[in-house]
């Protein structure tokens, strides 16, 4: 799953851009999932399943054509991210968050500097198009396809573990790397991992120390058996 982040102040035109961007990445053939960071409450205080959230740790609602799950305390990226079903995810918001690409939502050229932290892989304006030094400028409105393009090639979500495998101390890091063009997210070993365990239908992201043990562990006892040949090897456990 590959991510991109589009994140701005308010009125800086995010919010059209994600749906701009997914629509086009839809035509395109891929799934597209969003997440977006909320300030406050998500669920509408009238709502029943609000009602029900009072007493719960997690509630679920189901409809003809929707499904939700809202649990009663906030969960990382990478957590909410697992139960995604999509090829590229949109980001909406979470500046703070350094472990994909960013598109960076401009009102006005001369905006603080704190948005850019070395992910920005192009700036998205309201305004007429102008020129900024290392970063290609976009019209939110106009330039949807060409910025679907730069989005198609470079998104990637590198897994928050930092853990020092690439060589980089951190994710970022190798983020900053991948985004200048140094690197490619196959310089992060536990996303190529060896060994996928999958735990309700979902992958369990391991590091790659744990990676090494389940690989050669698995592999070594089994090797021993009678009939055992090379190849892939698949092992399904039920409670
Ligand atoms: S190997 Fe991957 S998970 Fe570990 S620090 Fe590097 S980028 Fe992060």
């Amino acid at each position: 799953m590959k991510a991109v982040g589009v994140i701005g102040y308010k009125g800086s035109g995010k919010t059209s851009l994600v749906v701009s961007l997914s629509q086009e990445l839809k035509k395109r053939g891929y799934r597209v999932a969003t997440v977006k960071h909320i300030h406050g409450e998500i669920d509408l205080p009238e709502a029943n399943t609000a009602k029900h959230g009072g007493y719960t740790d997690q509630v679920a609602a189901i409809s003809e054509r929707e499904s939700a799950v809202f649990f009663k305390r906030k969960k990382s990226l990478e957590d909410i991210m697992a139960y995604l079903e999509a090829d590229f995810v949109l980001v909406e918001g979470f500046k703070t968050e350094r472990t994909y690409p960013k598109v960076v939502c401009l009102r006005e050229k001369d905006e603080p500097k704190d948005l850019f932290d070395g992910l920005q892989v192009l700036v998205a304006m309201l305004s007429p198009k102008k020129t900024m030094p290392g970063v290609p400028v976009f019209r939110i409105a106009h330039d949807v396809k060409r910025m679907t393009d730069i989005i198609e090639k470079i998104a990637f979500k590198l897994p928050n573990l930092n853990c020092g495998a690439c060589g980089y101390e951190t994710c970022y890091e190798l983020a900053k790397k991948i985004v200048k063009g140094d690197k490619t997210d196959r310089h992060c070993p536990p996303l190529n991992p060896g060994t996928e365990v999958r735990l309700g239908g979902r992958t369990l992201p391991m590091n790659p120390f744990v990676d090494r043990i389940v690989h050669s562990t698995i592999k070594g006892l089994l090797s021993s058996l009678k009939g055992f040949r090379k190849g892939k090897i698949e092992i399904k456990i039920e409670e």
